[in-house]
């Protein structure tokens, strides 16, 4: 028995019925990955629109000829449900950016078993937004690969930037059989290691058939490619330290913190927060009052780009009057 075997093996009992993972496509990918995960006791929701074909037998092990023609959902359900006692929820509809998420669902994990480079994108992209593990698998031939994140990068978009026109799919290059089961497999086996917990991930590993070999690239640490949940930058937290003869008009303190990305939003905000601190130090048409200096991390704002100098998170702002200054 194998590592993996054995890992399945205990996770037969500690994942029945407790995962839920998306399985989109239900074709030569899809067949041995349902197969392993629903022996694993995961239940099943699998994603898929096309009907099964006489082609498809060969690699497609859940179909009979009894099923040609059928919806590969209906016929997989049956056979995964009948064999492994499997629980399956079953989504008819083909991946894409407007519907990623109402078919993948509310599950633990997602596999991208569709050989469909737009939807191992989608696939990425979704398991980064809501911080959940992925499995992306292609096959192509003699050559198949398999991608997991942990719900973080590096993710498929670091190993790759964009789907490449380029791209043959596997209906079109031709599949030797067993490869989709050598692929099929190592998904489900890196999905259950997973849901059990393994954050073993940003490496790829490419198998090559022709020389019974497998390899494993890893990636460089670090990815960009998260969606950013609010819209809005973060501001800067900004210190604005105020002079003895100001602290009058700001409760006593020596110092505010505000948030702002630049000097004319910190003295907004340091205004929202104490109201008629700021006509002190511009005048009404909001120029900083020429007995007024004002630094930057110990620059003056004036050889910078005064009110419109940016600020970066922690700096800090220095109010300094000029010793003959008017209002005091
Ligand atoms: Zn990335």
């Amino acid at each position: 028995m194998t590592a993996a075997m054995q890992r399945e093996d205990r996770s037969v009992e500690s994942l029945r019925g407790a995962r839920r993972v998306a399985v989109i496509g239900a074709g030569g990918l899809g067949n041995p990955v349902a197969v392993a995960l629903a022996e694993a006791g995961v239940a099943l929701r699998l994603v898929d629109d096309d009907r099964v074909e006489l082609s498809n037998l060969p690699r497609q092990v859940l179909f009979t000829t009894a099923d040609l023609g059928r919806p590969k959902l209906e016929a997989a359900r049956d056979a995964l449900v009948q064999r492994f006692g499997a629980e399956v929820e079953c989504v008819t509809g083909r991946l894409d950016a407007t519907n990623r998420d109402a078919l993948i669902g509310e599950v633990d994990l997602a596999i991208d078993a569709t050989d469909d480079p737009a939807a191992r994108f989608l696939v990425n992209d979704w398991g980064l937004a809501k911080g959940r593990p992925v499995v992306i698998g292609g096959v192509h031939r003699f050559l198949g690969m398999v991608f997991a994140h942990a719900g973080h990068g590096p993710c498929f978009r670091c190993l790759f930037e964009e789907e490449g026109p380029e791209v043959e799919t596997c209906a079109a290059g031709g599949v030797l059989g067993p490869m989709a089961g050598w692929v099929g497999h190592l998904m489900a086996e890196r999905a259950l290691a997973l849901l059990n917990g393994d954050r073993d991930t940003g490496y790829l590993t490419t198998l090559d058939g022709l020389r019974r070999r497998a390899r494993k690239v890893r990636l460089p640490d670090g990815c960009d490619h998260a969606p950013v949940s609010s819209p809005r930058k973060p501001m800067a937290a900004i210190h604005i330290k105020i002079p003895a003869s100001l602290r009058k008009f700001v409760a006593n303190l020596d110092t505010v913190d505000v948030e702002s990305e630049d000097v004319r939003g910190a003295l907004d905000a340091l205004e929202a927060r104490h109201p008629g601190v700021k006509s002190k130090l511009c005048d009404d048409s909001g120029n900083v009052r020429r007995f007024i200096n004002i630094y930057a991390n110990s620059e003056d704002i004036r050889f910078l780009d005064n009110l419109e100098t940016r600020l970066v998170d922690g700096a800090e702002l220095q109010i300094v009057p000029a010793i003959a200054g008017g209002w005091y």
